[in-house]
């Protein structure tokens, strides 16, 4: 009997357990010294509107952890895949891009949107809506004001395309193997500032992988970034 695939499995959800309490700590270690503070500064109107803002910034954070959580679980599950229906790319990008309008529009970025080929794709629109959004959210996240994202969907040789261009701060070459591990940041002061978990990008991996698809990346650091999510085409009808 073989029990290594089902150690590694233990190990990695053990792993996952004990990031996760690390993770959920933080903001509920948050709220409970801020609701101690207003307790003792209750005569303070001032203080108890600035510490309760403060938890509800920790509260909002810790709401995104556990619906990301609930999410990753969700398309890891075995039925993953039993919503998935005939859709047209161009819209699962239209609605992930409606979801960071406030977002960008607080920074001035502009999302431009390009569809070379609108394309039929048989998948679950959800994830893939998730999927991109949080692509979009990252561009956003982490590039200066005043800057653009440029979304593009194309057909390229046997793949759906879609790639995310942002003129953002970029990632070194040393993290970009990183970054789609669950809970991972390059800088986690500035995703916390964000309110980034860490898990955006792990979800875009199996989204993306649940769809027999591939996310790579290019970077430079101080240029930008561009995410480029490849679907297979033997999936697509052209419309
Ligand atoms: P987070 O919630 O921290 O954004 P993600 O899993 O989405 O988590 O991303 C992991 C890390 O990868 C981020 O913390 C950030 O350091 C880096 N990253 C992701 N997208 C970009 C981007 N477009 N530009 C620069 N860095 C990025």
């Amino acid at each position: 009997f073989d029990d290594t695939e089902s150690n590694r499995l233990d190990a990695v959800r053990r792993d996952f357990v004990a990031n996760i309490s690390h993770e959920l700590k933080t903001p509920i270690g948050g709220i409970s010294i801020l609701a101690e503070a207003i307790s003792e500064g209750s005569d303070d109107p001032v203080l108890v509107k600035n510490f309760s803002e403060r938890m509800k910034i920790e509260a909002d954070r810790l709401k995104n952890l556990v619906q990301e959580i609930i999410d990753l679980s969700r398309i890891q599950g075995q039925n993953a895949m039993e919503n998935a229906v005939i859709l047209k790319l161009k819209s699962v990008i239209e609605d992930a891009i409606y979801q960071s309008k406030v977002r960008a529009e607080k920074k001035n970025i502009s999302i431009n949107f390009v569809a070379e080929d609108d394309l039929d794709f048989f998948g679950d629109k959800k994830q893939l809506v998730m999927a991109i959004s949080n692509l979009v959210e990252n561009a956003i996240n982490y590039s200066p004001e005043n800057t653009a994202v440029n979304v593009l969907l194309r057909k390229s040789d046997d793949f759906a395309e879609i790639t995310v261009k942002d003129q953002g701060v970029g990632i070194a070459e040393s993290d970009i193997d990183r970054i789609f591990e669950r809970f991972y940041r390059v800088d986690s002061a500035r995703s916390r500032d964000t309110g980034g978990t860490g898990l955006g990008l792990s979800i875009v991996k199996h989204v993306i992988s649940n769809h027999g698809g591939d996310v790579q990346v290019w970077s430079v650091p101080g240029t930008g970034s561009t995410f480029t999510v490849l679907l297979p085409i033997t999936q697509i009808k052209e419309s």
